[in-house]
C-alpha cells in the first residue's frame, strides 16, 4: 500500500515511512492511494474476537506487508494489555437504543491511548529494524501529550518532546506529562494556545534542516497510523451491535477531526455506518462548516472540554481531499486561503458535507445539564467531552431502530473539578494512578517562538547528541 500527500507535491511513501514521517514534506497529510475493503463476511467474522485480533484485521491491509500478521498481533496484544478493562473498549448501554463506547481504560484515561500504545510499538519496531533513532515531537490540547509520553517513556530509540499550552490543561493532564522521570521525556509548556503549539510543531516539520538533524517523527493525529489504529473500535462496537447485518450510527466528540475521520475510514472500508455525527463544544467551526460549506476561523474559547478547544482541525484536510475528488491543487488553494484570510469554501458546499456527516455544538450549559441528567436517569457518570457527544446525539439522531453509539473519550476523573462543580461529587482516579497528584513535576516554560523551541530540543534530545558524537 502506498500513501500520497493531500497537497500532491511530496513523494509517495510506504507504510513504514508514513509511520515515521507524520506530516508530508509539502505540508500535506498522507492518505492511502486506495481504500481496502472488508467484505460483509469478513466483517461478520470479527464478532466475538479479542480486540487485538480485530486490530490486526483492520490494520494489516493498510500496512502493506510492513509487518507479518504474527508481529502485528504480538504488538497489538502487548499494547492492549496496558488497558484496565478486558474488553479494552467496552460498550455501556444507557437506554434502549443508546450506548456509550468507553475508550478511556488505557494508562492515561483518554481515548488517545488506544492508538498511541500501538503506535509506539510499531515505531520502536521499525526504528530498531533500521538501526535508527527519532525525536517525537507533538502538540497537545491535553490528552495526546500524556498518551504519547506514557507510550514512549523509557524507549531507547526515541526522545519524546511534547508542547502543551501553559495553564490550559487540567492538573491531571499536566501531571501525566510532567511526572514521568525517564530522561527521554521532555514536557514543554508554551506561553500560548493549543493552535500555537500545533503551529510550532508544523514549523519544526517545515524546517527541513532541523527535521533531518533531529530525525523528527510525529505522533499527533496527523500521523496516519494513529488514525488507522482508531478504526478498530468502530468495527468492534458496530459488530457487537449487529453489523454488518444492521447499520449503526456513531457520535464523535471531535476537535482535530482525527477520531471522526477514523469513523469515515471505517465506512470507506465497508462498515455500515448510518450517520456519523460530529460533536463539538462552543468552538463550533466544524458544525458551522457542515451548515454553511464555509470553513471560517473565529478564535478559540476555553471550555470545560479543553481537548476540543481547537479551530485548526488538521485531519479535515484528509476528508476534503477525498470528498472533493482527490484534487490536490484545490487543497493547496484552500489551505493558502485559510493561512491568508482565515477561511475557505468547500467545493460541493453544505450538500456534500451533509451527505457524510451531521453535526452539533454544545454550550457549557448544555454540557452541565446533560451530565446531571445522565447521572440522574441512568446513574452513569460522564465528563464534558463525552457530554458534547450525548448532546449531539439528541439533536442529530432520530429515535428508531439504528443503534446509536456515543464515543466516550475520557474518564471523568481527568476533570475532577468540573465534575464536582456540576454534580457535587468528586470522581475518583483508579487506584493504579494513586501517586499521580503527589509525584514531583518536571517541566520547562518556553515562549511561543519556533527558534526558542528548536534550540531547547537540540540541547536536550538524544538524536542530536548522537550525531555530534
Ligand atoms: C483528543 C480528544 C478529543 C478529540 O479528538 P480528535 O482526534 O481531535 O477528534 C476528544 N476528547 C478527548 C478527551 C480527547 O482527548
Amino acid at each position: 500500500m502506498n500513501y500520497i500527500s493531500t497537497r500532491g507535491l511530496a513523494p509517495s511513501l510506504g507504510f513504514e515511512d508514513v509511520l515515521l514521517a507524520g506530516l508530508a514534506r509539502d505540508g500535506g497529510l498522507y492518505v492511502p492511494e486506495t481504500w481496502p475493503r472488508l467484505e460483509k463476511q469478513a466483517i461478520a467474522s470479527l464478532a466475538g474476537r479479542p480486540f487485538a485480533e480485530v486490530a490486526v484485521e483492520v490494520i494489516q491491509p493498510f500496512a502493506g506487508g510492513a509487518f507479518s500478521r504474527e508481529e502485528l498481533l504480538a504488538m497489538a496484544r502487548d499494547a492492549y494489555a496496558t488497558f484496565g478493562h478486558p474488553a479494552v473498549t467496552p460498550l455501556v448501554q444507557l437506554n434502549s437504543n443508546l450506548w456509550v463506547l468507553e475508550l478511556f481504560h488505557g494508562p492515561t484515561l483518554a481515548f488517545k491511548d488506544v492508538a498511541m500504545q500501538l503506535l509506539a510499538r510499531l515505531m520502536d519496531h521499525v526504528l530498531k529494524r533500521r538501526g535508527r533513532r527519532a525525536t517525537i515531537v507533538g502538540a497537545t490540547s491535553g490528552d495526546t501529550g500524556g498518551a504519547a509520553i506514557e507510550a514512549f517513556r523509557g524507549s531507547k530509540a526515541v526522545d519524546v518532546v511534547i508542547l502543551y499550552p501553559a495553564g490550559r490543561v487540567s492538573d491531571v493532564q499536566r501531571r501525566m506529562m510532567t511526572t514521568p522521570r525517564e530522561r527521554n521525556v521532555h514536557a514543554i509548556a508554551i506561553d500560548g494556545t493549543f493552535d500555537d503549539c500545533q503551529a510550532l510543531v508544523k514549523g519544526m516539520f517545515n524546517d527541513h534542516a532541523f527535521r533531518d538533524r533531529m530525525q523528527l517523527a510525529g505522533v499527533n493525529s496527523i500521523n496516519w497510523a494513529r488514525i488507522v489504529a482508531q478504526v478498530t473500535y468502530y468495527f468492534v462496537a458496530a459488530v457487537a451491535l449487529g453489523a454488518p447485518h444492521r447499520p449503526v450510527s456513531f457520535v464523535v466528540p471531535t476537535g482535530n477531526f482525527g477520531d471522526i475521520f477514523a469513523g469515515y475510514v471505517a465506512r470507506q472500508m465497508g462498515l455500515p455506518i448510518e450517520r456519523l455525527v460530529i460533536a463539538s463544544n462552543v468552538n463550533d467551526i466544524l458544525p458551522r462548516t457542515v451548515a454553511t460549506g464555509v470553513y471560517e476561523k473565529r478564535g478559540v474559547t476555553a471550555t470545560t472540554s479543553p481537548s476540543m478547544d481547537i479551530e485548526v482541525s488538521s485531519n479535515f484536510e484528509r476528508y476534503l481531499f477525498e470528498a472533493q475528488g482527490r484534487d490536490s491543487a484545490l487543497i493547496r488553494g484552500q489551505m493558502a486561503a485559510l493561512a491568508q484570510s482565515g477561511r475557505f469554501e468547500v467545493k460541493g458546499g453544505p450538500e456534500l458535507l451533509a451527505r457524510d456527516f451531521s453535526a452539533a455544538s454544545a454550550s457549557e450549559e448544555d454540557v452541565a445539564e446533560i451530565i446531571r441528567r445522565t447521572r440522574q436517569v441512568s446513574g452513569y457518570m460522564t465528563e464534558p467531552h463525552t457530554a458534547c457527544g450525548l448532546v449531539a446525539a439528541e439533536r442529530c439522531l432520530k429515535p428508531g431502530s439504528t443503534p446509536q453509539v456515543v464515543l466516550s473519550t475520557a474518564h471523568p476523573a481527568k476533570f475532577p473539578d468540573t465534575i464536582e462543580r456540576i454534580l457535587g461529587e468528586r470522581p475518583q482516579l483508579p487506584p493504579r494512578l494513586a501517586s499521580l497528584m503527589t509525584d514531583e513535576e518536571r517541566t520547562t516554560l518556553l515562549p511561543n517562538d519556533l527558534r526558542a523551541v528548536e534550540s531547547f530540543i537540540e540541547q536536550h534530545a538524544g538524536a542530536a547528541a548522537e550525531q555530534l558524537g
